[in-house]
């Protein structure tokens, strides 16, 4: 057999390799260019595609421009005026530095450069296609500079075929070039699809201003009093945290609506995306993404951008200080916030009938007057009580006093909450009730469970909870699977009193089992059955549906899923009949506990109906 001599790569080929990692899509050239003429100080950028940006895409600036006997230079391959040492790599502070986007695009495409510097009385201009580059020509141009790249991957129908539909291809631009925006309030940016503007987003010195039109709440179909985004906020060491975020009722089935920036660039970091998605666990559904524009600042020293040609992935010196900062800022905004989903009666109500009843009126004042309900008789297997179970958990109950209600000034004055507030429990699994903005339902189930996870999740960071062995083990069949996942449990076990060991090949046995747990009645069988069997097919802790990156968040994630068992199991049911006093006690946990708007998994708690809607229905408003 003949070998092949080892020859260098032809540049031009070098260059088309390179474009393969660079140039993934018309998107990416996008990026590339509108990257270059932040760089280049724009306060305009405009861009004009065809053809989902397959056919030409043209990013044209009014930036530093490029002077004639530096446009070959432009094109040529590791060519840069941004960077001079190696030094600089440890700080970078634009966004190209590697000095090859343009060089790679123009091995894939024709690319046509027409620029004019601020000084210069005169444009010129520069083509390229493949591995030609022709010699600077004058040209009549405004200052700036304008790149066209038409026919991408003309010379790689591989990769041309690869493409998708041109609106597929022109939807990620227009997130592409939405995501850069969103970081640079002080550009104006325009996007023209074939004759259609799609983009126009005027210059701000408001990055909230800019970020929630970005996000475009309006489209997003949030109707109702309450603005629709929270601020977010935080310091962590070097960390500087700024978000916006959606009430979870924005969230949505996709990623798309969650962008994060570093340090002005569009990042795409699972870490943060899973910290945001913690802080909103819980208040979500699995699989859901919230709405919101996260900007972090962060010295350039603590990360590093170098991973990746395209720039969007990052390495952190200190990953779980960046989560820790980011879960924080947003859990904060959302602790801050009301968010009880207003529930909204359907508009087209039927118009009473003209021979119906007026609508009655309350004789005394405007106020929901209480109906006095009949006080149910003592539960029967309904909820322990709560003090009973805070005390088996070590926690204090309400060790401060309740909140007194807001002084009314005028004996007129309608007053906010009613003192001892009245509550009726529906079907045994429902209790309606009053508050300051109208009437209340609650779901009994989803508020115990709430509360209990909440109490549960802060006994456990103070240490393990207390144990009750059992007399005779509780035997468990399981797979060899299973009883290979029991050992990855350990640390868990440790902290939530449960101990278990293989019995066998196919058994383990429980010897002990959290007290609450026992009295409650929760079969420890039946619960460590359905935990292993979690653990074995890896869906306990990853309800966040991202894979946690750091191992703490990862323990977190299955330590948070494990609780939620347990009080998913211990809460009351619908169909406990609960006494008027559980009723209190349940409500009053409600105000006292975090997220009790939803429960763990997500679902809402409480619905409100306010006395605005009720006036709107019943024809008064
Ligand atoms: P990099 O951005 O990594 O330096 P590029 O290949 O994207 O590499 O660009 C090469 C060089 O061309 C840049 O360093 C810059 O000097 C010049 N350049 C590219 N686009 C522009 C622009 N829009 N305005 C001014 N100069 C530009
Ligand atoms: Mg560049």
């Amino acid at each position: 057999m003949t070998r092949s001599p080892i020859r260098p790569l032809p540049t031009h080929l070098v260059n088309q390799i390179a474009a393969g990692e660079v140039v993934e899509r018309p998107a990416s050239v996008v990026k590339e260019l509108v990257e270059n003429a932040l760089d280049a100080k724009a306060t305009r950028i405009d861009v004009t595609i065809e053809g989902g940006g397959r056919d030409l895409i043209r990013v044209t600036d009014d930036g530093v421009g490029i002077p004639p006997e530096e446009l070959p230079l432009a094109l040529a391959p590791h060519a840069t005026s941004k960077i001079v040492r190696a030094e600089d790599l440890e700080a970078i502070l634009t966004m190209g530095f590697r000095g090859e986007a343009l060089a790679s695009i123009a091995s894939v495409s024709r690319v046509r450069i027409v620029s004019r510097t601020r000084d210069a009385d005169a444009a010129a201009s520069i083509e390229a296609e493949g591995d030609r580059i022709g010699a600077p020509q004058p040209a009549a141009a405004p200052p700036g500079t304008s790149v066209s790249v038409q026919t991408l991957f003309c010379n790689v129908p591989a990769r041309r075929k690869f493409l998708k539909s041109e609106s597929a291809e022109a939807s990620r631009i227009v997130e592409t070039l939405e995501s850069i925006a969103m970081g640079h309030p002080r550009i104006r940016f325009t996007l023209t699809n074939g004759s259609k503007t799609v983009l126009d987003l005027a210059a701000t010195d408001d990055l909230r201003r800019r970020a929630s039109e970005v996000l475009d709440v309006e489209r997003a179909g949030l109707t109702g009093d309450k603005a629709p985004l929270l601020e977010a906020n935080g310091d962590e060491g070097p960390l500087t945290v700024w978000g916006l975020v959606g009430r979870p009722e924005l969230a949505r089935a996709n990623a798309k609506h969650l962008r994060i920036h570093l340090n002005g660039r569009p990042v795409a970091d699972r870490a943060i995306l899973h910290a945001v998605r913690e802080a909103y666990r819980g208040l979500i559904a699995p699989g859901f993404t919230p709405l919101a524009a996260i900007f972090l600042e962060l010295h350039p020293r603590e990360v590093d951008v170098n991973v990746h040609p395209a720039k969007t992935e990052v390495r952190f010196r200190q990953p779980s200080m960046i989560h820790q900062g980011v879960l924080r800022a947003v859990r904060r905004a959302l602790r801050a916030a009301d968010l009880v989903p207003a529930f909204e009666l359907a508009p087209s109500a039927p118009a009473p009938a003209p021979g119906a009843p007026l609508a009655w009126r309350p004789s005394g004042g405007g106020a929901l007057s209480a109906p006095s309900w009949s006080t149910p008789s003592r539960a029967t297997g309904g909820m322990p009580p709560l003090e009973d179970i805070a005390e088996a958990l070590g926690v204090k109950p309400w060790a401060e006093p309740t909140p007194a209600a807001p002084a009314t000034e005028s004996p007129s004055a309608l007053p906010t909450v009613a003192r001892a507030v009245e509550i009726l429990q529906v079907h045994s699994a429902y209790l309606v009730t009053q508050d300051a903005e109208g009437l209340l339902i609650v779901d009994q189930h989803a508020l115990h469970e709430r509360v209990m996870f909440e109490k549960l999740f802060e006994r456990v960071a103070r240490g393990p909870l207390e144990r009750q062995s059992l007399l005779v083990p509780a035997i468990v069949e399981c797979s060899g699977r299973e009883i290979e996942a029991l050992e990855s449990l350990a640390p868990l076990f440790e902290r939530l009193g449960i101990e278990a060991a293989p019995a066998g090949p196919r058994s383990i046995a429980v010897h002990a089992f959290p007290s609450f747990l026992f009295e409650r009645g929760v079969d420890a069988g039946d619960f460590l059955r359905e935990l292993v069997a979690k653990a074995a097919d890896g869906t306990l802790g990853a309800a966040t549906g991202e894979a946690p990156t750091a191992l703490a968040t990862e323990v977190e994630s299955a330590l948070a899923d494990t609780l939620d068992m347990m009080a998913c199991k211990a809460a009351v049911k619908a169909g406990d009949r609960l006494s008027i006093e559980e009723l209190r006690e349940l409500l009053a946990w409600r105000e006292r506990v975090e997220r009790s708007t939803n429960c763990p998994h997500g679902r809402p708690t409480s619905l409100r109906i306010t006395m605005r809607d009720l006036e709107r229905q019943f024809g008064r408003g």
